[in-house]
């Protein structure tokens, strides 16, 4: 394959040459804890697959180019890859952590790690001034989500990248929303892009999985002998499943952009609907950085119905096509809550500061036609609000 292959020819081919033993097509599952060796030590580089296995190590190699980095790692969820990041942290380490980001990784965060001693500033990391002001000697890693979970900020990655390259430290990104083929991290400035492959990435909800991708020599063995020794490695089918995902990404990232910005124009017309929060529509105050560093918008839009609560519990219930359900990134639309639902591990008035209320709802906006989803909407639209 030529070294300036495009995004949708690497994601089909690299790490994927033809089985060397059979001549299988498509990577085969190595469905083995194990491999046996010639002589002691005598072996093909696979010794035992919490180390290396080749399925793993496929999915690995072309989730690294389609990232631009020279290495990935995939690990066995969303949360491994983050807290395999967190490994590099010794007690007394400080990291400047962006407020606006997934429940999980606040509660890693908040609850796990300062048992450990590591300290945390959190910013408004919309406003770069408060990460400069945040780093501190001590600092080791600035950690952003871009556009941010649930409510679609956008952050300066490169401003970050340059924070974080004055001071010294390292730059973590956690793509999963954007995705590789919207937007790449590492070319941006960061040092580590962190992915739920869960996400768009495996793409059919039948999956979890997390990757993280680098550029850096030292960081990729520190990676691996963390990630070895804890132990949070992907299966070997789930590798294959995730690498099955990743073939697809371009054309489905595709269709669930050009939907999502359908249903943003959708909501913004709707009488129920008090406020739309999609990167794509022009007065998104993220749209010009969103123009910048991205190259298209995503899937994910979150609005804020009319009545409170109420409604907005009564709307998840009534959406037929669209899933009430935790997650995102697949084929299939869902619906969140994220006040109870993804950032239930806030606290209350943490979640208001960040905009998410008893109102706010996340959609995942999927394949299907997006005709048929607006309708679904509609229905949903009009029975939460019906008085009778
Ligand atoms: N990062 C983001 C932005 C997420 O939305 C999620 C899950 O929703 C995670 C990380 C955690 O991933 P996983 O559920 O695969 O552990």
């Amino acid at each position: 394959m030529a070294d300036d292959a495009r995004f949708e020819t690497r994601a089909i081919h690299v790490g994927q040459a033809p089985d060397e033993a059979t001549g299988a097509t498509i990577v085969p599952i190595y469905q083995t804890t194990t491999f046996t060796q010639e002589a002691i030590g005598e072996h093909h580089g696979f010794e035992y697959s919490r180390g290396r296995n080749p399925t793993r190590d496929a999915l690995e190699e072309c989730i690294a180019s389609l990232e631009g980095g020279r290495f990935g790692l995939a690990y066995a969820s969303g949360m491994a890859a983050i807290s395999g990041v967190t490994q590099l942290l010794s007690a007394g380490n400080h990291v400047v952590v962006a407020d606006d980001l997934y429940g999980g990784t606040y509660r890693l965060f908040t609850r796990l790690l300062p048992r450990f001693g590591v300290d945390f500033s959190w910013v408004d990391a919309t406003r770069i001034d408060e990460v400069k002001q945040a780093v501190r000697p001590e600092t080791k890693l600035i950690w952003i989500e871009s556009p941010t979970n649930p409510m679609l900020r956008l952050i300066d990655i490169a401003a970050c990248g340059d924070i974080a390259q004055q001071n010294g430290c390292r730059l973590v990104v956690d793509n999963t929303f954007a995705t590789p083929y919207l937007q790449n991290p590492l070319e941006l400035g960061a040092h580590f892009s962190v992915h739920s492959t869960t996400k768009f990435i495996g793409g059919h909800s039948d999956v979890i999985g997390g990757a993280v991708v680098i550029d850096d020599e030292e960081l990729n063995e520190q990676l691996r002998f963390s990630r070895n020794t804890t132990g949070g490695v992907p299966g070997p089918w789930d590798a294959w499943l995730t690498l099955r995902g990743l073939k697809t990404l371009s054309v489905r990232m595709r269709e669930h952009a050009r939907n999502a910005a359908r249903v943003a124009d959708f909501l913004l017309e709707r009488p129920e609907v008090e406020q739309v929060y999609y990167p794509g529509i022009p007065d998104h105050p993220g749209h010009e950085l969103a123009k910048q560093q991205m190259r298209g918008f995503g899937a994910v839009v979150t609005f804020d119905i009319r009545g409170g609560a109420a409604v907005a519990e009564r709307f998840c219930s009534e959406t037929r096509l669209f899933s009430l359900a935790e997650g995102l990134g697949g084929i299939e639309s869902l619906v969140g809550y994220p006040f109870l639902m993804s950032h239930g591990a806030f606290p209350a008035d943490e979640k208001r500061r960040k905009g998410i209320s008893e109102a706010t709802i996340r959609l995942s906006v999927g394949i299907e036609d997006v005709d048929d989803l607006c309708g679904d909407l509609t229905d949903a639209l009009e029975r939460a609000t019906s008085t009778g």
